[in-house]
């Protein structure tokens, strides 16, 4: 944490959460006295056993699935990956085409780019200037060889909310078996498997104030779908591996205490709505990024013309505040965020594009402290900028 700024304020919810206190406390006697493993015989290792077997009761109960139906991976990436690979390799002999769309998480569009290496064929879907699948194109995109689909429920960087429901009925229409990444729907909108009638769906620890690297995937009974890892019997045999219990019991905690909270994050809506208004009042040639309804409820995601996100977003930590160009996954490469690309931002606007993920631990100070911040550093850093320059001369025009 920043010691010398007036104010530190982290707004960078979608790349990370911490760890809260009372998740951290269901984990430590896991990670102390109750170290069995849960595939021995003594009672320290049944207690170990049974606190799997409780979480993953819990997590099915929250979700609306049924226990034997819930998974623990490493990270919703591995989430992410077996659902994918699994499911088409397990139905290769029906066909070898998939659909996707092209504002997918990394994890989903590189496992699909595996697969075309394989010899799948993958089907990206675009969106619309607000990052939502059609799903008439959806319908369209579907053929008789299609054997999985595969659409995030909330989208990492634009926070956009897809018609889950309604896109699987379609799936199903033709029984394809449809698979959601929602890491980051759930615990911030209400997610239930049997009310969205999905086949498998993917969700992570981090995201919602367990430690990083737990995840899990619900796959619905029946669901064909190849095991992921070869070993011992744990998860029935499909993903081997001595379970990471305090992190299960992590995730299981975790998870409850999200649920419980989404009425109350109506006021980080409210507070993300007036971070929205203050920065397109303030700012000029500024403009929202993907959807002002089907948005999740802490994610605001703005375009400023002319400036660089990284310069920008370097500005923002020297005054305390943490936020994100596009996703974090991609703040390494220099390429714009594909996520802003499809959604039909051209190649400068994307780059100047700033993330700001809001959570149920951000207050109204935090939001008045960045509506301070934010203004006079988008205007430094377009003082230092030709393209603003030429523009002020009005020697170009530019369509905002
Ligand atoms: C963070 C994230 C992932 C990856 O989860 P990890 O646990 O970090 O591997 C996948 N999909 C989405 C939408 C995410 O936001």
């Amino acid at each position: 944490m920043s010691e010398k700024t007036a104010r530190f304020v982290y707004a960078d919810n979608a790349a990370t959460t911490p760890v809260s206190p009372e998740v951290l406390e269901a984990m430590l006697p896991f990670l102390k006295e109750k170290y069995g493993n849960p595939s021995s015989l003594y009672s320290v290792a049944r207690e170990a056993a049974s606190a799997v077997e409780d979480a993953r009761a819990k997590i099915a109960g929250l979700l609306g699935a049924k226990p034997n139906e819930i998974y623990f991976t490493a990270s919703g990436s591995e989430a992410d990956n077996w659902a994918i690979k699994g499911a088409a390799r397990a139905n290769m002999a029906k066909g070898r085409h998939i659909v996707t769309s092209k504002i997918e998480h990394h994890a989903v569009l590189h496992t699909c780019e595996a697969l075309e290496k394989e010899g799948f064929e993958v089907t990206y879907l675009p969106v619309d200037s607000e990052g939502i699948v059609d799903p008439d194109e959806f319908r369209k995109a579907l053929r008789p060889d299609t054997v999985l689909a595969a659409i995030m429920y909330a989208n990492n960087e634009i926070g956009t909310i897809q018609p889950i429901k309604e896109l699987a009925a379609i799936a199903h229409e033709r029984k394809i078996p449809f698979f959601t990444d929602a890491v980051q729907a759930v615990g911030h909108i209400p997610v239930n498997v049997a009310e969205l009638g999905v086949d498998m769906l993917a969700l992570s620890g981090h995201k919602i104030n367990a430690p990083k690297g737990i995840g899990a995937l619900y796959i619905k009974a029946g669901t064909r779908i190849k095991n992921l890892i070869d070993g011992g019997g744990q998860e029935r045999g499909r993903r081997a591996g001595t379970e990471n219990v305090p992190y299960i019991v992590g995730l299981a905690r975790a998870l409850e205490i999200a649920f419980a909270r989404i009425p109350e994050l109506e006021r980080v809506r409210a507070l993300r709505d007036r971070l929205i208004d203050g920065i397109l009042s303030t700012i000029p040639y500024s403009r929202l990024n993907g959807s002002r309804e089907k948005r999740l409820p802490g994610n605001v995601n703005v375009a400023f013309e002319f400036i660089e996100g990284e310069s920008l977003v370097l500005l923002l930590d020297s005054v305390g505040i943490c936020a994100s160009t596009g996703s974090a996954c991609s703040t390494a490469s220099l390429e714009p965020s594909h996520v802003l690309l499809a959604i039909g931002l051209p190649h400068e606007k994307a780059h100047g594009s700033l993330r700001l993920s809001l959570s149920h631990e951000n207050t109204d100070e935090d939001v008045d402290y960045i509506l301070e911040k934010l203004p006079p550093l988008v205007e430094r850093l377009r003082a230092m900028s030709p393209l603003y320059e030429e523009f002020m001369r009005g020697e170009k025009i530019f369509k905002v």
